[in-house]
């Protein structure tokens, strides 16, 4: 069975993935002459890096979601079908999905990561993963059910285990929600939780390494520690989970900590796909790209983004970080190129413009690493803050977010700590208890 997709007589570009990375790429090729098509497993794009904002009720998933047909409506040329990619058939030039087949003059995989939890079948069945939002949307309620939870709970042990915290990975991630959790616990919890010692409330952030932020300046890694320890996060250094049961947290050094809730920040790979040879798959299950994005032994696949691991970029030549800008400048290059080839031009091979890295830790504390100044503390942080503005999709995004995070600033209070749990159908038997005698 085929996907329903019109015959229009132009070339077609099927690009798997509505990313940073695909949706570049879509925009600069629905301007030209290929009928473009989308494929993405979700009907919105997201935007990963405000994700533990939504994990701390910061924010609500709507504000950093967009969907992928609105940011299309105009385009005649365009055509998504929401869908979850199963394999590549290079040979037969199509691919399957669970809603039929898709045929394809050019593939463009753009699939992004996935966590890595470095083949741990523990952490993998315990741990919480943070790529996506329903993944924020599940710590959320984990976070706040938990706290629900430990009031009603008058033994401390157990209480500790409720409300303790261990995130995992000391990278931007870790660093960020580490932040934001500090900061819940001191103005959220005395407010909405009156009855609960904050003091309580432990959150620990193990980094395996022997600094954080290990993609940045150590000046940057300093002031990152130097903030967190400010806001009482007890930061463990040079120091590796190896075992978690769900309730208990084990560091190589014979350290256990007591903790219902692990954050796992540690680490990503790429998507899988069946169909690409083994030989074009590199390291961190990345896809092996020339210089041009091609996909090394296809000439008519191309894998951009974090699920790309390009060599040939002089500035890069162990690959490209995993990051929003890399994925968008891909994109575009990509673009550019296929529209080049079309009018008979000479390809452009790919340099990334590093335009520097940001990580917020809280309220005026920020660390800033651009190409000329690294700068920490209250520029950094409306550095940071405009940036990502203005980097997410859609104005009323924009504006909704820009006001949430005014309020929050005069307030000190988010007001969006709901448990918004799935609905699920009640399983036959199950009754309320009756009124004890
Ligand atoms: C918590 C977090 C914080 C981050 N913070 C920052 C930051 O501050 N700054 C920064 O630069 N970067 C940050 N990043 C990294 C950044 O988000 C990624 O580098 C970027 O999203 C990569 O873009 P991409 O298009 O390659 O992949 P993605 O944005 O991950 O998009 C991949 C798309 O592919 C779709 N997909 C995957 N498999 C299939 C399939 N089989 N079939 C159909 N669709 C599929 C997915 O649904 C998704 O829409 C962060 C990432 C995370 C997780």
């Amino acid at each position: 069975m085929k996907i329903n997709l019109p015959e229009t007589g132009q070339k077609r570009v099927v690009i798997v993935g509505g990313g940073f990375a695909g949706l570049e790429l879509a925009k600069k090729l629905v301007k030209g002459p290929y009928q473009v098509v989308l494929l993405d497993k979700n009907n919105y794009h997201q935007f990963q890096p405000l994700l533990y904002q939504v994990a701390t009720a910061g924010l609500e998933p709507s504000s950093i979601a967009f969907p992928l047909r609105k940011l299309f409506q105009k385009c005649p040329n365009f055509y998504f079908r929401m869908t979850e990619v199963q394999a590549i058939h290079p040979e037969k030039r199509c691919l399957t999905t669970p809603r039929g087949i898709v045929w394809y003059d050019y593939l463009v995989l753009a699939l992004g990561a996935q966590t890595n939890f470095f083949g741990n079948a523990q952490f993998l069945a315990h741990a919480i993963p943070m790529k996506s939002i329903s993944e924020a949307l599940y710590l959320r309620n984990a976070i706040l059910s938990d706290l629900e939870v430990a009031l009603t709970t008058p033994e401390y042990e157990r209480r500790q285990g409720l409300v303790d915290v261990v995130i995992v990975g000391g990278g931007p991630t870790g660093v960020e929600l580490a932040g934001a959790l500090a900061e819940m616990r001191h103005w959220i919890l005395p407010k909405d939780y009156p009855e609960l010692d904050a003091s309580e409330v432990d959150i620990y952030l193990v980094q395996a390494g022997e600094r954080l932020l290990p993609g940045m300046s150590h000046e940057a890694a300093q002031s990152a520690l130097y903030y967190l320890q400010s806001m009482g996060v007890h930061v463990i250094l040079g120091d590796r989970v190896i075992d978690y049961d769900g309730s208990w947290v084990c560091l190589k050094s014979g350290r256990r900590i007591y903790s219902k809730k692990v954050i796992w920040a540690a680490g990503i790979k790429g998507q899988t796909i069946q169909g690409i040879a083994s030989t074009s798959i590199g390291p961190g299950n990345r896809i092996c790209v020339d210089a041009f994005h091609r996909v090394k032994g296809y000439n008519d696949i191309f894998a951009i983004g974090d699920v790309a691991l390009m060599k040939e970029d002089p500035n890069w030549p162990e690959g490209h970080p995993q990051v929003a800008q890399v994925a968008i400048q891909q994109g575009l290059n990509l673009g550019n190129n296929l529209l080049r080839q079309m009018q008979g031009k000479d390809l452009i091979p790919f340099r990334y413009i590093d335009k520097g890295s940001l990580a917020t830790i809280g309220r005026n504390k920020a660390v800033a690493d651009l190409p000329f100044w690294n700068t920490q503390g209250w520029i950094a942080w409306v550095l940071w803050l405009f940036v990502h503005l203005f980097a997410l999709v859609g104005t009323k995004n924009k504006v909704f977010v820009f006001l949430n995070w005014v309020w929050n600033y005069i307030t000190y209070d988010q007001s969006l700590r709901l448990i918004i749990r799935p609905w699920l159908r009640k399983k036959q038997g199950e009754n309320t208890p009756s009124c004890p005698e």
